[in-house]
């Protein structure tokens, strides 16, 4: 039982009675049960006046009813949990409601003369002080301020105190989303006991000079003395704190306007605490009722200023006061009344925690330096013995950049791999040499060229003016950079000067293909090199000086040259080979193990090939099988009908051995079918696995190949030589464009198509032979044309191989 109570009392806003003791005690009107909370009020009926309805008796259960007992007894039921719980960063609040003279300032500040009778404020500041000073883990700020709401002003009750320093200022309250309070109110930090009483006892009197100055009755006035309280564990990492507030209230009296027929100043403060007591009932009312999600605290100072101190995550206690006495009955009764509306507000109280962030940072920084150790503590355990987890130094980056350098020379094999921040940088490095090399081909070019923008056609016509041989190369599909090397033409004074348009070449793969159908080409423009990252599309002009000695190396590295348009052809000793001659050596020689893979997949996708042809073929044949055992069945089963059937006497039709047999030979055809069937579905799986290899293969065979084709012919020997400076040209750093289409192989695509069809729709399987015999008329011809006489250059530069390709397996 007790138990269910203290958890329903958490729960919502704890609710006391405390009675005024009397000599006039009205024990007819007023009962106080054994369980001391409950206090029922029976009211006589008033004979001038029966109303049959009218009610006349009431049962008010509260928390506690305290009834003849002691201020410290008082102090233990209502509010020493709440003080130890504002002490653990709950915000509390405890508040006497009642009409004037029923003990409000009695119970909340008590006899400041008589110290045993002191009241709840002074017992509060003691526990506090008390407390902390017991809790020693913890180092705990003290701040107190005390305000009285006056006829809707606020009014700073400390501010007569040295430190007050806000005397001036328009007083406000302000709710920053950190909770209420009121801007301008003085706030004193407090290291004691004594030193927070001085203050209750500095505003209370401060409250008495007020009234009497100022003609106001203090006992209209509400007084909130409020204790902050902030508590920081002393150990220095931990970065949390706890505040809380504690409210401790004293509300002006709560007696009705009509009762006291008041007039001028009297009555309207009168009507002010009316309608502060009414608003607080209103917000009251609206907290208790939990479809409500707007509380009207904003109505009045005094439910503005105890926003965040009535219900939510406060620990709130009420102390109803009243008067025994018989006259005093109905405002008795409208305190009870009010005070059963509060014990409907629930309370969800929660500790306000904070983090320091300066703390934060300094703990943060701890743990870092902890698991650097137990880093380093791991690296000696892995005989990983330099490792550093800091920022990475110049000395460092420097380092790493030098190792990225001897990676691309080949120089290393491999970048030890150290922790993320070296693999980053690493990454990061690669970038930085990758554009120094950018940048130096460049500057290497530009030695010898001078480079005009593509665009920049009047630079171009000015080149042509002034007699330099002008060629345009490749257009690489709108991004990198064609290098082209100044036709020999030039040489042989004749028409070489030929306008961008013309030179505009569309694919590179048709750069070495002899005999241009518009012969517009101007001999010699065959060479092109893909820059793939230089950002601008350049044109080059070779200047006239650095023709002759130039000379040389345009014969050793252009790709072709049409007979017609070159009578010298024969005294250039250095033109590339054809790509279908250099890719039988390149089968041969570095591309053998890729060649070797490439052929293996390609014989175990022919026996799938194989396979599905035969269980295709199975498959047709079966199926005219069960198509024909059908019609004889069919023929069987019409003769039968027509001749009259033989009915047994369990007058089952009786067939012949010879349909019989028919029957049994089409269930056993159906199911060769249906497993050929199933066979055939496997294997085709298999064969598109094979065939993905195979292309896979093809593929990889080919880049290989225009890489090592671009490397030893193409590469004009000077960027070779800038690149070799560097030692770090590797296979596939520069492509080429795809100069040749060294095309699947006829056949083969043939009998895959051939496949796909077969299936599907044997009707259109002639459409698709003749279209591919098209096809090969076709490839032949393309073959024949670029078939031309090449002489194979004496110089082939063979690049290491540092990649070799990974072996493609078969699961079989
Ligand atoms: P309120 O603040 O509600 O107007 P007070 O606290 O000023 O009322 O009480 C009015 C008078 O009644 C005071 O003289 C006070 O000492 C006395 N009084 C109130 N309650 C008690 C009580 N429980 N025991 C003894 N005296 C009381
Ligand atoms: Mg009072």
């Amino acid at each position: 039982m007790g138990m269910l109570k203290m958890s329903a009392r958490s729960n919502g806003v704890s609710v006391f009675v405390r009675t005024r003791p009397s000599v006039n005690f009205a024990q007819d009107l007023i009962e106080y049960l054994p369980d001391q909370k409950t206090i029922n009020i029976h009211m006589k009926k008033d004979t001038r006046n029966v109303v049959n309805n009218q009610q006349s008796d009431w049962a008010f259960k509260m928390d506690g009813v305290l009834h003849n007992v002691s201020q410290s007894h008082v102090y233990d039921m209502t509010a020493k949990n709440v003080v130890l719980r504002a002490l653990d960063g709950y915000n509390g609040t405890v508040m006497c409601y009642g009409q004037t003279g029923a003990g409000k300032t009695y119970t909340m500040t008590g006899a400041t003369e008589n110290y045993k009778q002191r009241g709840i404020i002074p017992r509060a500041l003691q526990q506090i002080f008390r407390e902390t000073e017991e809790r020693s883990e913890q180092a705990f700020t003290v701040w107190i301020s005390f305000l009285e709401i006056y006829n809707e002003t606020l009014f700073d009750l400390l501010s007569t105190l040295p430190d007050a320093d806000s005397r001036d200022s328009q007083m406000t309250i302000v709710d920053d989303g950190n909770g209420v309070r009121v801007k301008g109110l003085s706030v004193h930090l407090t290291n004691n006991e004594e030193e927070a009483l001085n203050l209750l006892f500095e505003g209370e009197t401060n409250r008495i000079i007020a009234s009497h100055a100022l003609n106001k009755n203090s006992s209209r006035s509400h007084c909130i003395l409020t204790v902050y309280i902030e508590s920081r564990s002393r150990t220095l990492s931990n970065a949390k704190y706890v505040t809380s507030k504690l409210n401790l209230v004293d509300l002006a009296g709560s007696e009705r306007l009509g009762k006291t027929g008041s007039e001028g100043q009297v009555l309207r403060e009168a009507m002010y605490i009316n309608k502060s007591l009414s608003f607080l009932e209103q917000a009251i009312i609206a907290l208790a009722d939990h479809r409500r999600d707007h509380i009207p605290f904003r109505q009045s100072k005094l439910t503005y200023a105890l926003k965040d101190s009535l219900g939510g995550n406060c620990n709130t206690v009420l102390v109803a006061n009243i008067y025994e006495e018989a006259a005093q009955i109905e405002e008795t009764l409208s305190t009870l009344r009010f005070a059963t509306r509060m014990k409907c507000v629930q309370t969800e109280p929660a500790v306000n925690e904070h983090i320091d962030p300066v703390l934060q940072v300094k703990k943060l920084e701890m743990e870092i330096r902890q698991l650097k150790n137990e880093l380093a503590i791991h690296d000696s355990l892995a005989n990983r013995s330099l490792v550093s987890y800091d920022a990475m130094s110049d000395t460092q980056i420097a380092d790493i950049n030098f190792q990225v350098h001897r990676y691309l020379e080949g120089t290393t094999d491999e970048i030890e791999i150290v922790n993320i921040r070296q693999i980053q940088e690493v990454f990061a490095q690669f970038k930085v040499v990758l554009h120094q090399q950018e940048q130096e081909i460049e500057a290497k070019i530009r030695q010898k060229y001078t480079l005009i923008d593509r665009s920049d056609s009047a630079a171009i016509a000015a080149a042509v003016k002034a007699g330099h041989p002008v060629d345009m190369v490749g257009e690489v599909d709108g991004q990198g950079f064609g290098i082209g090397v100044a036709p020999s033409a030039a040489k042989h004074g004749g028409s070489s000067i030929i306008s961008a348009k013309k030179a505009k070449i569309k694919k590179g793969k048709e750069m070495i293909s002899p005999g241009r159908k518009d012969g517009l080409v101007s001999p010699g423009d065959g060479k092109e090199v893909e820059m793939g990252s230089l950002s601008k599309m350049y044109q080059l002009v070779s200047s006239t000086k650095d023709l002759e000695s130039k000379e040389h190396d345009v014969h050793s590295i252009e790709s072709h040259r049409s007979e017609s348009a070159c009578k010298d052809d024969h005294s250039r000793p250095n033109s590339p080979p054809p790509k279908s001659e250099a890719f039988e050596d390149f089968k041969s020689e570095r591309g053998s193990e890729i060649n070797r893979i490439l052929k293996e997949n390609k014989s175990i996708l022919l026996e799938k090939r194989k396979k599905v042809k035969e269980l295709m073929d199975i498959i047709n044949y079966t199926k005219e099988e069960i198509d024909s055992t059908k019609q004889a069945l069919l023929a069987k089963k019409q003769d039968r009908q027509l001749q009259g059937e033989y009915v047994n006497e369990e007058g089952e039709t009786v067939i012949d051995e010879e349909e019989f047999d028919l029957i049994m030979k089409l269930k056993e055809l159906k199911a060769c079918y249906r497993s050929n069937y199933d066979e055939l579905r496997n294997t085709k799986a298999e064969d598109q696995y094979c065939q993905r290899l195979v292309e896979q293969c093809r593929s990889r065979l080919l880049r290989e190949f225009e890489s090592w084709y671009n490397e030893s012919y193409l590469i004009p020997e000077e960027v070779q030589n800038a690149l070799r400076d560097r030692g770090s040209i590797r296979p596939g750093m520069m492509p080429l464009n795809r100069v040749l289409a060294l095309e699947e192989d006829e056949q083969e695509r043939f009998e895959r198509l051939h496949q796909e069809l077969l299936s599907s729709s044997p009707g259109s399987i002639s459409f698709y032979n003749a279209h591919m015999r098209t096809q090969q008329r076709k490839h032949y011809f393309r073959a024949m044309s670029q078939a031309q006489p090449q002489r194979k250059t004496a110089r082939v530069i063979i690049p290491q191989v540092k990649n070799k390709p990974p072996s493609i397996l078969l699961s079989s």
